[in-house]
């Protein structure tokens, strides 16, 4: 995927209990990091958070996002993450509010907003999470002007070469792609054609 031109590896961690769904562990995330120097890009949809946000930055994570109704302190989540050397950043559902940021946006590296309800993959994307995405470019933005620093802006859930440049319009600066890639034979060509997309905007 790196060699397809991929800039990160996005790292879907789901635990049966906060999604209904299972997928993989830090024991994967050690197993790759071997493979590439790109960053692995976390994302935890798993409760409680802090024990697997401490073993994935021990595996190798550089950045760890989860969904902050599944963390018991958020601040305290956000620390150790970190404190362990990694990115840190928070998720949002469709039904989750972004009022989690108000207090937090000093420890934020990252702001991920689901256009899917997490769980599966494959699934549509949908059209009123660019109002959220909106939103959060206008919170990252007031922010970053009267303090500094940078925070990502990343969009998961079917994202795909006729979305993407939507999705970069609305404010994001980080894609999610799974199924638009991975569904097809040829990763390259899939990328270059969302880079060709987003190379319409600038
Ligand atoms: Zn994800």
């Amino acid at each position: 995927m790196i060699a397809a031109g991929a800039d990160i590896i996005h790292f879907d961690v789901m635990d049966n209990h906060y999604v209904p769904n299972l997928t993989i562990g830090p024991m994967v995330c050690e197993a790759i990091r071997p493979h590439s120097n790109a960053p692995i890009d976390v994302h935890l949809m798993v409760k409680p958070v802090d024990s697997l946000a401490a073993a994935f930055a021990k595996a190798g994570a550089d950045i760890i996002t989860f969904h902050p109704e599944a963390s018991e302190h958020i601040d305290r989540t956000l620390g150790l993450i970190k404190d362990a050397g990694c990115k840190a950043g928070l998720v949002f559902n469709p039904a989750t509010s972004l009022s989690y940021l108000d207090h937090v946006m000093d420890k934020i590296d990252m702001v991920l907003i689901m256009s899917v309800n997490p769980g599966f993959g494959g699934q549509k994307f949908i059209p009123h999470a660019l109002d959220k995405v909106r939103e959060a470019r206008r919170r990252i933005d007031e922010y970053t002007a009267r303090h500094g620093g940078e925070i990502w802006l990343e969009v998961d859930g079917g994202i795909k070469t006729d979305n993407i440049r939507a999705v970069a319009e609305a404010g994001a600066d980080t894609f999610v792609a799974g199924s638009a890639i991975y569904g097809q034979a040829d990763y390259k060509t899939v990328i270059d054609a969302m880079r060709a997309e987003l190379a319409q905007l600038r």
